[in-house]
């Protein structure tokens, strides 16, 4: 699917959501297609609540190596976040709209849907123990030091650095993997 039909569901969404296109058009987001089902694999579960973690199952790999080195180096990171359908994040952003937030503020730290990675399954949202999940305080961390330094050799990118050309926040936690 190219750009500009990923561009048409993204704004019928919107719609749907009750929110005017017209919010995002300055920002130039990149549309992102969802990725099958049938390619994800689970890359980790969460001891404590039993949630499942899915990615591409090269993506799953890279991460599972890029933390067990991570473990061998004394830091220790999880996932918060992975793959996630289109409709999964209408939802995060129907809980906004619901918290009486308007959209042009979400919208810096949560993409519309259709825009987010996270549709890919090759991002994640990482933290580590201590930390306030999916916040900024996270890059003051070891574990942000780390990834800093280490996530390139195993395809990391940290995607939302300061100051990106996209308006999101800065994003520390947030990291995709691209094939290498
Ligand atoms: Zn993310």
């Amino acid at each position: 699917m190219n750009q500009a039909v990923l561009k048409t569901k993204t704004d019928q969404m919107l719609r749907d959501l009750n929110i005017d296109p017209r919010v995002i058009a300055h920002r130039t987001l990149p549309f992102f297609e969802e990725v099958s089902e049938h390619l994800l694999v689970d890359a980790e579960t969460d001891a404590a609540t039993g949630k499942i973690y899915r990615l591409t199952s090269p993506a799953a790999q890279a991460w599972q190596t890029m933390k067990q080195q991570a473990t061998a180096e004394g830091i220790a990171i999880y996932l918060v976040s992975a793959w996630r359908s289109v409709e999964y994040q209408a939802g995060l952003i129907r809980a906004k709209q619901e918290a009486g937030i308007p959209p042009e503020t979400f919208f810096t730290s949560l993409a519309p849907p259709g825009c987010s990675e996270h549709h890919t399954g090759c991002a994640v949202d990482i933290n580590t123990p201590g930390c306030d999940e999916v916040t900024g305080v996270f890059g003051e961390t070891d574990a942000f030091a780390w990834l800093k330094g280490n996530a390139a050799r195993f395809g990391f990118v940290m995607s939302f650095p300061l100051n990106n050309p996209w308006g999101f926040i800065f994003e520390p936690w947030h990291w995709c993997w691209h094939p290498q």
